[in-house]
């Protein structure tokens, strides 16, 4: 869905400076500046009930059919990259203020900033390329398999190049462990697929979730695709070893937030995976 919530994410900041927007309520216990607004729905042409077959909803779908390399994929767990290491110092260890939203599957969230200007996001490097945190938004359960096994849950950390083009996404599973995630924590409640609401202002420091993650020290990395229509190809993926632990409480409310967003495993092939 990154295409998507990349056009969703144009659509909200639009709404975030209108000012015909009054039915909003103020959040007392988050903070005078956060507003919630409706911001209603565009349906998707596409379910993933038949996740296999997209290619056959439109032409513009086809390379979910006829693709190189799509996402995602299984991965065997003892072959580490050694390739490609990203570097997070353009992770700041600061809060950016956003929209929190649901995607009609799960909470996902954007970062505020200024039109055309995305060299003020967190940042990383790889390969001499440097790429811009444009958002995140979760996944239940992990599209990711590794070695054959799915987690409850996946967030895809969306970057494009500094001309918008999207380059490159980190996806973190999340997994049920005994202490409570600061990343997750920072949402406060969440919301629910069917809710339609848009908290603006969420501050949110996504260097968090990176260091959660052990800072993506140890990780699979391949040449991937949008796990949704249209499938385009030419994203760099980067999987931690490391899963992003929560709390039994903080995985239930996800989870009740979430619906069933998982495309189908596709078939290994030109993904280059660790090379
Ligand atoms: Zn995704």
């Amino acid at each position: 869905m990154l295409t998507s919530l990349f056009l969703l994410s144009a659509l909200f900041s639009s709404a975030w400076s209108c000012p015909s927007h009054d039915n909003y309520q103020s959040h007392p216990h988050l903070g005078r500046r956060q507003v919630r607004v409706d911001v209603g729905r565009e349906p998707k042409d596409w379910t993933y009930d038949v996740s296999a077959d997209w290619a056959t909803i439109k032409p513009e779908y086809h390379l979910c059919q006829s693709g190189r390399h799509q996402s995602p994929i299984n991965v065997v767990g003892k072959d580490l990259s050694t390739h490609h290491k990203p570097n997070f110092e353009g992770y700041k260890n600061v809060a950016h203020p956003g929209n929190f939203f649901n995607w009609q599957f799960a909470p996902a969230w954007t970062p505020h900033r200024a039109e055309g200007d995305v060299k003020k996001l967190p940042s990383f490097t790889f390969d001499g390329h440097e790429v811009y945190n444009i958002g995140w938004h979760i996944h239940s359960p992990s599209e990711h398999l590794i070695d054959g096994k799915r987690s409850r849950a996946e967030i895809h950390m969306v970057h494009v190049t500094e001309e918008e083009h999207e380059a490159a996404v980190i996806g973190i599973r999340l997994a049920v462990g005994p202490t409570e995630s600061d990343f997750i924590k920072q949402l406060g409640p969440m919301i629910h697929f069917n809710d339609t609401a848009q908290l603006e202002g969420l501050q949110v420091n996504l260097r968090l979730a990176i260091d959660e993650v052990g800072g993506v020290e140890e990780f699979w990395t391949y040449k991937g695709s949008l796990t949704t229509p249209p499938c385009s190809e030419g994203l760099r993926w980067f999987l931690p070893k490391k899963e992003l632990i929560v709390s039994e409480q903080q995985m239930v409310e996800i989870l009740a937030a979430s619906r069933f967003s998982h495309r189908v495993e596709q078939q290994v092939w030109l993904h280059d995976i660790n090379l």
